[in-house]
């Protein structure tokens, strides 16, 4: 066992979430993990973690999960809201699933899900909320215009919640990384629009890997309660845009 608190991650598959799972697990964090696909989440193979199957958005199965988690580890005392989605593409080419599917994973399940944890946090006068933005929060980007509004969105309210629950002793974090080498183009198909990004990337001599941005989320949180890392930007030092 282990006496430190319970830490959930969404999107733990794959990338960043998967990686940061690594990190927390390798820092004696107990784990409650979330992606709607299992097998990935089991092949980490690591200690002290309850894995679910689930849809960020499916509000039900997150909150038994972390029901079930909690009662294993204690209470929740970080949330990092990391599942999301990218597809780019012009507005007037974009599948309207994948709007649809972009704002609600990158934007609705992450304060459902903070809805989840905020009472018990408060109620404990601690806890934290880290919420993956992007460089694409920042400014916006050829062909991003949909993904570029998630984005802004949950920087936006992300900054909201921080000074919501600033009195109450809970941090709330917005990770905003630029380029990292990930699934995260699966959702883009073969054109101009991909070939563009990665081209770029390329130019820049690629992306961060995810174990870059799982360190700083690691060392953000483990900052004492009473400090507040608000924003943190990381991105590969050769991207200038
Ligand atoms: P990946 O595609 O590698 O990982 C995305 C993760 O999100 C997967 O684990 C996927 O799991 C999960 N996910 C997607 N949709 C859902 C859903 N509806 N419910 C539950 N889980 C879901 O990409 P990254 O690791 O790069 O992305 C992680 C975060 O980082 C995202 O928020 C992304 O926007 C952000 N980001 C990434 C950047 C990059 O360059 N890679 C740059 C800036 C920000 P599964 O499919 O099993 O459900």
């Amino acid at each position: 066992m282990t006496d430190k608190p319970l830490v959930v991650i969404t999107g733990a598959s794959s990338g960043i979430g998967a990686e940061t799972a690594r990190q927390f697990s390798a820092a004696g964090y107990p784990l409650l993990l979330i992606a709607r696909r299992l097998e990935p989440m089991s092949e980490l193979d690591l200690p002290n973690a309850v894995l679910r199957a689930a849809d960020a958005n499916d509000t039900q199965a997150v909150a038994a999960a972390i029901r079930d988690a909690e009662v294993q580890f204690g209470p929740v005392d970080l949330l990092l809201n990391n599942a999301g989605m990218m597809a780019l593409s012009s507005v007037v080419e974009q599948d309207p699933q994948k709007v649809q599917a972009m704002f609600d994973v990158n934007c609705v399940a992450p304060m459902k899900n903070a809805q989840l944890v905020i009472p018990g946090m408060i109620e404990r006068g601690r806890g934290t909320i880290i919420n993956i933005g992007s460089i694409a929060g920042k400014q916006l980007y050829g062909d991003h215009t949909v993904y570029n509004g998630t984005k802004y969105a949950i920087h936006a309210m992300t900054e909201g919640l921080r000074r919501e629950l600033a009195r109450h002793g809970v941090r709330v974090v917005l990770v905003a990384p630029g380029m990292v080498d990930t699934a995260l183009l699966s959702n883009t198909g073969e054109g101009a629009v991909l070939d563009g990004y990665l081209s770029y990337k390329e130019s820049i001599g690629g992306g961060l890997r995810p174990e870059h941005v799982a360190r700083a989320i690691l060392s953000t949180y483990e900052l004492p309660q009473e400090v507040t890392l608000r924003e943190v930007v990381v991105a590969p030092t050769g991207q200038d845009a």
